[in-house]
């Protein structure tokens, strides 16, 4: 992320984060100062210096549904990582090591779309991991395969169950009239009722079956064909 003036005491995490700029091109990037194994503790998200943001911002870290916080401190330099040193956990307010745990002298980085729902500027990640992701933005714009094993803040898999469930809500009666108009042509998926409407059978089965699917990825890894094909049909847009 590019430089932002900053507007607190620096350096504000001394002992466990070393903030480097390259003015030359515009980045920042942090450096690990402590070795931590998977998910302990690296840094508390108080109140002060978090203020409440009124909305998103690149400068924010979002942690509910309608719900963002400014940083206000050197924690704002650190990048996105599609294989993440650190995980932001935003119930407990917390910022721990990654999945792999944080090394000294590793650049800290975090999954974005694990707090984000909706980035203004979407950006091609240069991360270089295997699993690089590409083209990152929040997570409402990615699909389930991108967001694959990823862990993910509850705001966001809330929201993503929902996304999916409105999004197949609203392919069932297209299905429906594709069958009545062309004969068919495309399946079903059994959504439709025998009585001709079974929209609403359809949305309340579909909603717990994809939020099981959405906690399923998040178990077990991509889920694409789960969510995409057996369930979404070819009627599902992502
Ligand atoms: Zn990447």
């Amino acid at each position: 992320m590019a430089p932002i003036k900053p507007h607190w005491a620096q350096p504000s995490h001394p002992d466990i984060q070393e903030v480097i700029i390259n003015d030359a091109e515009f980045t920042t990037k942090s450096i690990s100062k402590v070795t931590l194994p998977p998910w302990a503790l690296f840094a508390k998200l108080d109140f002060p210096p978090c203020t409440q943001a009124a909305e998103p911002t690149y400068a924010t870290v979002q942690y509910g549904r309608d719900k963002h916080l400014n940083l206000n401190s050197d924690l704002l330099y650190i990048n996105h990582s599609c294989e993440p040193s650190l995980y932001f956990d935003m119930t407990a307010m917390t910022v721990t090591a990654g999945p792999k745990g944080v090394q000294t002298g590793e650049e800290l980085t975090f999954f974005y779309p694990s707090t984000e729902w909706y980035m203004a500027q979407p950006f091609d990640c240069l991360c270089g991991k295997e699993t690089c992701r590409g083209r990152i933005s929040g997570a409402r714009d990615m699909t389930s395969e991108h967001l694959g094993n990823a862990h993910l803040n509850v705001h966001i898999r809330q929201l993503l169950a929902e996304k999916y469930a409105t999004e197949l809500a609203i392919a069932t009666p297209a299905v429906d009239t594709n069958v009545h108009v062309n004969g068919g042509g495309k399946h079903t998926n059994g959504l439709s009722s025998a009585n001709g409407t079974g929209i609403d059978y359809a949305y309340l089965g579909v909603t717990d079956a994809l939020a099981g699917a959405v906690a399923g990825s998040l178990r077990r890894g991509p889920t694409s064909r789960e969510l995409s094909g057996e369930m979404g049909g070819d009627t599902s847009v992502y």
